[in-house]
């Protein structure tokens, strides 16, 4: 396994966290981007690879965030890299709907081989994990001739009009940009940690009263799709119990209803497997993915049966930058580096790091709840000693004591309780362990 980054795997603070130099840069932000743009951690990044980010003020940063799930091979990975730098120079833009071009058909075959299931599948290629989700929809109605769409609790798609009407959180991000998009139906999601009759249960009563509020409020012959992260991500890293996926996609095949799986942050080995879905052996018929598909540079995608996917009629689906030849270049160099450094099994072993020491330190601290994850998207809930009361204001203090030492990490969760890891996949052992040595620091000094 080697990360080949040119930047030296070593945490190295020069100045406090944020510098002086990143403070002076967050005050040109603050006077030039709206506020409503927020920040995590207030360091102006100059460089960034393997599992290390540095500053603008000379500091080095363990990297346990990938910028939400999204340079898994690293940042500038060097077979993304390459062929990046080989591809601006000949040409970087025709749009694929004027003249096409090899490399947007290249990825698209991969993600029909890659992606669960080995039906005749299609895919196309957008900007966003949004506007992947959001074309999914628009696929499940026309071919479907339906207009109704399920979602569930703590799910998060996204912040165009649909897909953030498909989000379930309100602050941030619904909060006064109503009135919604119609036809968005929420259902209980198997959440085993907070489900009332406890985690056995939950998968069952989860699938039963989905079915039921489906059959009595909406009716199923008028649903086009279910669409659900196969492991929630902003939500809080929510695992379905298990058992809850498949009722649902059995239900869904039972009534002629589209099974979109949303894989845009579980997507690409993040998991521990190329898919989250692989896991319970869920083969959906959409399937969106952005994320980790192209090591940062822009790009999504729609996978899905071909049938469903040929059902829309000539340029019913596209856009001006979709597929873009340096986004796609970048994501065959993502899936040449997955298979090449065995990234799968890689995300794996990170998790087999990270939940031994989360679990124990779990023992230690009764703040936190829960330990949960696969592969390499791992999190912990806190609440109220002894209660099941969410914590965000000792999370965030766990979170600034990272910061300051370092640590890049970040929260999700409904209620704001959970700190999430999701780490490069290339992230050297040592800066791993040294990572979660800051995590435990915080937490005994508090
Ligand atoms: C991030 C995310 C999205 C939205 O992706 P963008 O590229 O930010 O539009 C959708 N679904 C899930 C599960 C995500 O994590």
């Amino acid at each position: 396994m080697t990360t080949h980054s040119r930047l030296p795997q070593e945490r190295h603070l020069a100045t406090e966290i944020p510098g002086p130099r990143s403070r002076e840069l967050l005050a040109r932000k603050q006077a030039a981007v709206p506020g409503g743009i927020g920040t995590t951690l207030p360091v102006f990044v100059t460089r960034a690879g393997g599992g290390i980010v540095q500053d603008a003020d000379g500091n080095s940063l363990i990297d346990f965030g990938s910028g939400i799930a999204v340079t898994s091979v690293g940042n500038a990975a060097p077979r993304v890299v390459e062929r990046v730098r080989r591809q601006v120079e000949e040409f970087t833009h025709t749009c694929f709907m004027v003249t096409p071009y090899e490399s947007y058909v290249q990825v698209c075959e991969k993600l029909n081989e890659l992606t669960p299931g080995d039906h005749e599948k299609r895919s196309f290629l957008v900007n966003s994990g949004a506007e992947a989700v959001e074309n999914a929809v628009k696929i499940a109605r026309h071919a479907t001739g339906r207009q109704a769409v399920v979602v569930f609790d703590h799910g998060y798609h996204g912040r165009t009009l649909l897909t953030m009407t498909l989000t379930a959180k309100n602050l941030p991000y619904k909060h006064r940009f109503g009135p919604f998009a119609p036809e968005v139906y929420r259902m209980p999601m198997a959440y085993p940690y907070r489900w009332p009759t406890g985690p056995e249960r939950c998968a069952e009563e989860a699938a039963a009263q989905t079915i039921d509020a489906i059959e009595k409020q909406i009716g199923a012959e008028n649903v086009a799709a279910v669409v659900i992260e196969p492991i929630q991500g902003e939500g809080g890293f929510i695992e379905p119990a298990r058992g809850f996926l498949p009722r649902i996609l059995e239900f869904c095949r039972a009534n002629g209803i589209v099974f979109i799986a949303d894989e845009v942050q579980t997507g690409f080995a993040r998991t521990g497997k190329m898919f989250a879905c692989e896991d319970e052996g869920i083969v959906p018929d959409l399937v969106c993915t952005a994320k980790g598909i192209a090591g940062g540079l822009p790009l999504a995608a729609v996978t899905g049966r071909a049938e469903l996917m040929d059902a829309v009629h000539v340029g019913g689906l596209g856009g001006t930058y979709g597929g873009n030849p340096l986004a796609c270049e970048a994501a065959l160099g993502v899936l040449e580096t997955i298979e090449a450094e065995r990234l799968v099994e890689r995300a794996e072993h990170i998790g087999s790091v990270m939940l031994p020491r989360l679990r124990a330190l779990a023992e230690r601290h009764d703040v936190i709840g829960d330990v949960r994850g696969r592969g390499a998207m791992i999190a912990i809930e806190l609440v109220e000693p002894g209660t099941k009361k969410p914590n965000p204001a000792v999370t965030a203090e766990v979170v600034r004591r990272c910061h300051a030492q370092g640590l890049v990490v970040l929260t999700a969760g409904t209620y704001g309780n959970v700190l999430r890891f999701l780490p490069p996949l290339v992230i050297p052992d040592h800066l791993l362990e040294e990572g979660l040595g800051i995590l435990e620091k915080a937490f005994s000094e508090i």
